[in-house]
Formats: structure tokens, sequence, C-alpha cells
């Protein structure tokens, strides 16, 4: 880890270290440090650090983008045909998968990947409790038992070290989920996965073309899914994809997502038959017309989301009291849906985070708190007390207490508690945008003291 007692660069470029080293963390909030940086924070009077607009979500260009809508429109063949399959084509390639599949969103994508892999009454599957409750949800839709895996705080993602002491006889699958859009450690997780034979499906909902070592998320488990939902970083208002290698497996989603009818491997000599039981969650084709215009932006929008996420990372991390996100050692790049740091009032005179969000939103720069804990929520008590559970678990696993108990996960507490998110947009701004944000961090850091007063 740094050294956080380090100041900041802006101070270290104009002094000397040794002058930096006598000064030490004390003198941070010194003069000189001011003069480098911006003066009074905005919540008290200052003017604030960022003035000018954040792109805004979702980016629509009539100009580029709205013929093949319109063709679509026109053709009145709205429900899923030749647009869809287009995008889905284009989707796999993008990934780098053998098939795609698109759907009416990512929570029906994560539901039908479990499903179509076996996993159901009975089986646990291991996951993560920082994410959204989409993730829960398809496990309990299936019912299946939701096992909370604790998280390492420093990546934001399940702790790999915490996998194994979770692993029952009942134990079928894991469901890492690429939160925030950086890369949960698939390389260990899949030699854990091969180690005690267990079927892993990413939920990769927020980490459309993050990747290890240049191989895409998505592409490490049996499955991995994806949402398109109107504030991911590939928006289509609504709309998900399952993509895999296994034809058969995507035969089977296929079938599945519309209606049972045979497809692929399934169609037999039955065609005009219902070969499986099924459901319909297909995408329109006006959905992937939108798709594919947002696809057409998608590579260069990554790209400069880790320049900046990279630069604002190096210029806000010797803040004390600040601890960005670490990428896993072999993370080539990230999706970046958020960018994450957590913080530690401590270092900021025991402002509380709700002060520090309020005194960064007054600078200008969007923020929030992010998750809080889904280990232990009434949800849980609902699906225990169901009564699919009542017929499938013993008695003993569907006492609520008990279950909260056993799914504690400290480390994801204090995450929940310290974390502080940036949107996805405000990475596509300019570098001069990214200083903004640090000067307002800076600022907001300098006068902690006084911030806490006045609240
Ligand atoms: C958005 C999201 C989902 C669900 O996707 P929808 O398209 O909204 O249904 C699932 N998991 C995670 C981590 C998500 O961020």
């Amino acid at each position: 880890m740094q050294n956080k007692s380090i100041p900041r660069r802006s101070f270290l470029k104009q002094t000397s270290l040794g002058v930096a080293g006598a000064a030490g963390a004390a003198s941070f909030g010194s003069a000189l440090a001011g003069v480098a940086k911006g003066g009074r924070p905005a919540i008290l009077g200052g003017k604030p650090a960022f003035t000018g607009q954040w792109i805004k979500w979702p980016i629509w260009n009539p100009e580029t983008d709205e013929d093949r809508v319109i063709e679509v429109l026109r053709s009145g063949v709205w429900s899923r045909a030749g647009v869809v399959a287009e995008f889905e084509k284009k989707w796999a390639e993008t990934i780098g998968t053998k098939r795609a599949l698109a759907t009416t969103n990512g929570t029906h994508a994560l539901i039908i990947a479990l499903r179509m892999l076996g996993i159901g009454p009975g089986d646990e599957v291991l996951t993560t409790p920082y994410t959204f409750i989409a993730t829960i949800d398809a496990i309990l839709m299936n019912n299946a038992m939701p096992i909370f895996v604790d998280v390492d705080p420093e990546t934001f993602q399940m702790d790999p070290d915490k996998i194994e002491e979770k692993i029952t006889p009942q134990t079928r699958a894991i469901l890492p989920v690429h939160i925030l859009g950086l890369p949960s450690d698939m390389e260990r997780i899949m030699a854990i996965a091969r180690k005690h034979n267990l079927i892993v499906v990413e939920d990769a909902c927020q980490a459309w073309l993050a990747e290890i070592n240049h191989k895409k998320m998505g592409t490490f488990g049996h499955a991995g899914c994806f949402s398109f939902q109107n504030s991911k970083n590939l928006p289509i208002g609504e709309g998900g994809a399952i993509v895999s290698d296994d034809d058969d497996f995507m035969d089977r989603a296929f079938s599945f997502h519309n209606f049972g009818r045979p497809y692929g491997n399934m169609v037999g000599d039955v065609s005009g038959q219902y070969v499986m039981v099924g459901t319909k969650t297909r995408m329109t084709e006006y959905q992937a017309a939108i798709g594919l215009a947002q696809l057409q932006r998608l590579e260069e929008q990554t790209e400069r989301r880790n320049r900046n996420a990279t630069y604002l990372k190096s210029q806000i991390k010797d803040i004390p009291g600040i601890l960005p996100y670490r990428l896993y050692d072999h993370v080539t790049r990230a999706a970046y849906h958020l960018f994450p740091f957590r913080y530690k009032q401590e270092q900021f005179a025991g402002m509380s985070r709700e002060q520090f969000l309020k005194a960064l939103q007054a600078e200008g720069i969007p923020c929030s708190g992010g998750y809080t804990p889904l280990n232990n929520m009434p949800y849980l008590k609902d699906a225990l007390s169901s009564r699919a559970f009542q017929i499938i678990y013993p008695k003993e696993k569907l006492d609520f207490n008990k279950y909260v108990e056993e799914n504690q996960c400290p480390a994801n507490d204090q995450l929940c508690a310290e974390a502080v998110w940036l949107p996805q947009n405000v990475l596509l701004g300019s570098k001069k945008d990214m200083d903004a944000i640090a000067e307002a961090i800076d600022k907001i850091h300098r006068h902690a003291a006084e911030i806490k007063q006045k609240a």
C-alpha cells in the first residue's frame, strides 16, 4: 500500500522530498498546498471546482443513430427477427464467444443461464453481497440458495480467499459479479471451480469489454450475462445477453426464451412442437437497432474511461483517507461502470461520508455512497418462508436468523459504509475535468474540520 502520510503530488512537485517529509501529514493543509490548488470548498461558500456540464447519459446522435431505428419501425417487423440476430452476432464477436443470446434484460439473462445450466432447487450458489439485487434474485428465482462470500475491500470484488470455506456438498455454482465494471479474479475463481467441480456463471452486467489478460469478462465461466439497461455503459433502455461457447447450452437457452420452441440441437424432427418448458424473454427489433448504434461507441468510450480512471486514480491516491479501487494484477482493461474509492473519515477530521458526499456534490461532482449490504434484508426472509423453499429445504436451513448469522460479511459491511462512487459518464469528460474532481476532493480534505463543524 502507498504511504498515506505523503502529501499529494502537486505539493511534491513544488517542494523537495526532504521538505515534504519534514512537513509531514500535519501540514497537508498548509498555505503552500493551498496555493497549488483551488481555494475554499463550495460548501463553505467557495467556487465549485467544476462548473461545466457532464456528458448526458444515454448518448443519442439523431444523425448517425436514427436511420436504422426508423427503418425497423417502418418495416412493421418489431418482434425478434434479423436485427436481433445481427446484434447477437456482433455482441458475440465483440466479447469473443461463439454465441450470444439477446434477452429482455440482464436479470432474465442471469435467471436463464443458471436454469439452463441445471442450477435449481436444493443447490447452493456462492455469490457476493456487494452487487445489485438482480444477482441474488436470479438465484432465488431458480429456488436455489444464495450463499454470500465476503469481499476484498481493496478490489470491491468477491474475495477468492474466502470462497472455499463456504463450499458444502450442496454447492453447485459460483456467481461472481464484476461489480462496478472491475474484473473479479477469474483466474483464481475458475481454478477453485475446477477443483470442486462447480459451474460458474459470470454476472458481467456492469463489465462490457473489461478484460483479464486481454480475455473479456463473460468468457471465463460457463456463461456470461450482460445488461443493457438505460444507465449501463451500453444503454438500450432495457436489454440483456447471455454469451457462451457451449452450443448445447445456448440452444437450450434460446428455446427456453422462446416458449420452449425447438432451436438448433433442440430441433430434432419435432419442429412445430414445444420441446421443453419455456417462457418468453425475447428482445425486440427496435431494441436491437438501438443496441447496434450504441455498440459503435462502446470501444472508444471504454478506452476513454480507462484513460481517465487511471489518471484520476493517480491524482487522488495520495490524498490521505482516499483509497481508490485496486485492479487485480492481470487486468488489462476495466469497464468502469463506476469509479470507486473508499473514504476514511478518520483522515477527514471525522467528517462523515454523508457530509463528504454533500461537499463533493456542492463542487459539481456527481457521486453516491453506493450499495447497502444485501445479505440480511427482508427479501431473504420472504424467500426462506416461501412455499417452494419450505418444500425443498430442511427446516434448519430456513431459519432466517441462523441464515443471516452464517452469511455475515463484515468486510462488506464496512465497504458499504465507506464506499464512494463516481458515475461512468463523469469518466467521459476531459483530463481537465478529472483535475477538477481531484481538486474538489483535495479542497474538501484541507477544510475537513471546518466543513464538519458547519454541519
Ligand atoms: C444491472 C444489473 C443487473 C440486472 O440487469 P437488468 O438489465 O437491469 O435486469 C444484474 N446484475 C448487475 C450487477 C447489474 O448491475
